[in-house]
């Protein structure tokens, strides 16, 4: 691998389902590593045993696959990492850079609150920097298990330049010594996350704002260790379409309900490739297109809205591209039972153009194969002046079947109605709407008996 391969990677922690949040933060990764021929690997962050759960990873990796997300070489797990990580924390240890903590979470926490009361940001005030080896031993003794913490110098700035927010400082005074391995051993997320990156040759980091924060303090540990880290870019939040924060309320899916609900995987990416990253792409675009397309100069600092609105045009869009065997697929589940495979093609070839979600399948389906409702006061008294039109239309049918453009030709001639005229009060007699697909496909679908009988009990 050369020097300069752009080597990117997703990293999710696995307590949960994954969102647009992090879908996005996953494709942003995946193009822009596509962009340079480069690679996308796969992290899992499970070192929290107890909240990391191993069906989150399995679902997370089948998202990343459905939305088209291949990642390149094996997965790495943290979990089975500990030996990587307690040698370099030796390492740390050996230089005095770390030290034991022995401070209860109740005690931190009473800690944090008086700083606060106090109107000074919260940090670790130190308590544990300077105890003896007579006081440590005291402390183990109580059984009191330690984290480890790294210790920031107390003078000094580090500086980083971020992809999105440009040149950062942050003052070491204003660090707190912060905890890289857990009680429990393991270690913490500040410490296996930038040693990993380091480790794999990772070379670019997109990853949410909520870290900029803690990238000083990974920049302390890489230095610390003799690592080269990553360069970072911290993506900006996705909000709701309104810009209040992206909640289940405000209509957030996880990209397991999005992709049940039917939503088409290159409609999400074209509306996440969207968010919080300028384009004057404005159509429908695969991943690799996506990929030539993306740059990481134009990804934006001011929250991103995810408007459901925007993605229903992807999706609709979407919808359109697919070739008829994949619409066929797509709307399946939804299909009547008893179709043959002929009459499921030609359905689905007639509704596609006006089908966002498959869910919608069976309303067309309803129209065409079922039981239509007498028309309500309204729809009967606009229906009640073309009753010439359908008797003409009936005669056609017992004629000439369900041709369509034998039928209107015919119901033209005998009527001398044409355009509008005939044609809307035909659609609603036939399909009991005054909108929707192609008629002349549906009709013959809905067959000729079914036909007569929706337009004798109008003329
Ligand atoms: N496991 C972290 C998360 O899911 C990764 C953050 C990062 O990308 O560095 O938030
Ligand atoms: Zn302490």
């Amino acid at each position: 691998m050369s020097q300069h391969t752009m080597v990117t990677r997703f990293a999710p922690s696995p307590t949960g389902e994954l969102h647009l949040g992090n879908a996005r933060t996953a494709l942003f990764n995946w193009l822009l590593a596509h962009r340079h021929g480069g690679r996308f690997l796969l992290r899992i962050e499970d070192t929290d045993a107890e909240r990391s759960k191993p069906a989150f990873t399995a679902q997370l990796m089948a998202d990343l696959r459905w939305l088209g997300l291949g990642w390149d070489g094996e997965v790495v797990a943290q979990s089975a990492r500990g030996g990587v990580y307690r040698e370099a924390l030796a390492k740390l240890e050996s230089v005095g850079r770390v030290y034991p903590c022995y401070c209860s979470p109740l005690e931190i926490e009473v800690s944090r609150k008086s700083q606060l009361a106090a109107g000074r940001p919260p940090r670790y005030a130190g308590t544990c920097r300077h105890l003896d080896p007579a006081q440590r031993a005291a402390r183990l003794a109580e059984g009191r298990q330690p984290t480890l913490r790294f210790r920031v110098p107390d003078s000094g700035y580090v500086e980083f330049r971020d992809l999105v927010h440009g040149e950062r400082r942050f003052a070491c005074a204003d660090i707190g010594d912060f905890i890289v391995q857990r009680a429990d051993g393991s270690a913490a997320f500040f410490f296996s996350n930038v040693v990993d990156d380091a480790l794999t040759g990772v070379t670019t980091v997109l990853r949410g704002e909520d870290h900029l924060s803690n990238t000083p303090r990974q920049l302390l540990i890489a230095k610390e260790l003799g690592l080269v880290p990553p360069v970072y870019g911290h993506l900006s939040l996705i909000t709701a379409a309104d810009g209040s924060p992206l909640s289940k309320r405000a209509g957030a899916k996880s990209l397991r309900e999005l992709r049940e609900t039917g939503y088409l995987p290159v409609a999400l990416a074209n509306h996440l490739f969207r968010l919080g990253h300028s384009t004057d792409l404005n159509d429908l675009r695969d991943l690799e297109a996506l990929a030539q397309a993306f740059d990481p100069a134009h990804l934006v600092r001011s929250p991103a809205r995810f408007d459901p609105v925007q993605l229903a045009m992807w999706q609709k869009q979407a919808v359109h591209a697919l070739g008829l065997a994949q619409a066929l697929e797509w709307m399946s589940a939804y299909l009547p039972t008893g179709l043959d495979h002929q009459c499921a093609r030609d359905f689905v070839a007639a509704i596609q153009p006006n089908v966002v979600l498959p869910g919608e399948v069976a309303h067309w389906a309803s129209v065409v194969f079922g039981e239509l409702p007498l028309p309500d006061a309204d729809t009967a008294a606009k229906l009640a002046t073309a009753a010439q039109v359908f008797s003409a239309a009936a005669e056609a049918l017992r004629q000439h079947g369900t041709d369509w453009k034998a039928l209107t030709t015919q119901v033209r001639e005998r009527t001398g109605r044409k355009g509008p005229e005939l044609f809307k009060p035909l659609r609603l007699a036939l399909t009991g709407l005054d909108h929707g697909p192609e008629i002349a496909p549906l009709l013959a679908l809905m067959g000729a008996a079914r036909a007569l009988q929706r337009l004798e009990r109008l003329s």
